[in-house]
């Protein structure tokens, strides 16, 4: 189900678009009427593991809403109080029943279409393949090498390349959808850093 804000937090009384003047102009958003208070709408963070076994594969999941054959990243919400990192070592231990021993950044990116940031993380399990306990959430796990690894052209799918790229192995990916354009985006793929991104170079256009 697809929720909606239609009522201030504050005060229950309905929302109503209302332009009011901000730091960068006039912006028309979901505001209260009553109180004045506002529905920014903030993306959520989105924490999501690619997990590396001590043998050098990787542990994909499928979720137990998605067709058959359909494995992906370990991911979760972050929640209020912890770290990105904290929170994706809870995640990691929630959904496989592994202890995070190491981790580092990947790559972070938007979500245009969940309203999500996502937050992408290398992490170094404890423990055997076989030691994996999956949440309910979760349905089954493979792990695989970084040549046996196919990649899907989106946020979390990104993440996995980099993880293979930096294995010293050229990412393959593919359609993980019908209909799906199993081409990367070249605006995402191959991510870039600070120093070879001319992103950073440049400041990104305002709008
Ligand atoms: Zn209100």
């Amino acid at each position: 189900m697809a929720y909606e804000t239609r009522y201030c937090s504050h005060c229950a009384n309905p929302l109503r678009w209302i332009t009011a003047a901000e730091d960068g102009g006039d912006v028309a958003r979901l505001r209260c009427p009553a109180c004045g208070w506002t529905h920014w709408g903030n993306p959520t963070p989105v924490l999501a593991a690619v997990v590396e076994g001590d043998d050098g594969r990787v542990l994909l999941a499928r979720n137990a809403q998605w067709q058959e054959g359909v494995f992906g990243l370990i991911t979760g919400f972050m929640e209020a109080g912890e770290s990105p990192e904290a929170g994706v070592c809870r995640e990691v231990l929630e959904e496989t029943g592994l202890r995070a021993k190491s981790l580092r950044l990947l790559c972070c990116s938007e979500f245009l279409r969940m309203n999500q940031v996502l937050i992408a993380y290398h992490v170094r399990v404890d423990g055997l393949p076989g030691d994996v306990r999956l949440s309910p959430e979760l349905l089954e796990y493979r792990w695989q090498t970084p040549e046996e690894s196919l990649c899907w052209p989106a946020g979390t799918g990104y993440a996995l390349a980099e993880w293979i790229k930096q294995k010293g192995v050229e990412p393959r990916f593919g359609a993980f959808r019908p209909g799906q354009n199993p081409e990367p985006d070249p605006q995402k793929w191959p991510v870039r850093y600070w120093d070879q991104d001319p992103r950073f170079v440049v400041a990104p256009q305002l709008g």
